[in-house]
């Protein structure tokens, strides 16, 4: 996993848990932001909004 990838897992972790909206909303441009320069090839689950290789994300357990 590359930094970047990373990165963009911290950062869907942070959004699922901040319960501000402007704090989410900050977020999530922050991880758009980061997609725009680089894309990474992961997916990210539209219900919990894991982000991980699709291998991962088809089988995770899933919270959303
Ligand atoms: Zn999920």
């Amino acid at each position: 996993m590359t930094r970047r990838d990373r990165a963009l897992m911290q950062l869907a972790q942070a959004e699922t848990r901040a319960e501000n909206p402007e704090v989410r909303e900050h977020i999530r441009a922050a991880r758009e932001a980061i997609r725009a320069v680089a894309p990474t090839g992961l997916q990210e689950c539209p219900a919990c909004g894991r982000v991980g290789v699709p291998e991962q994300i088809a089988v995770h357990d899933c919270d959303g």
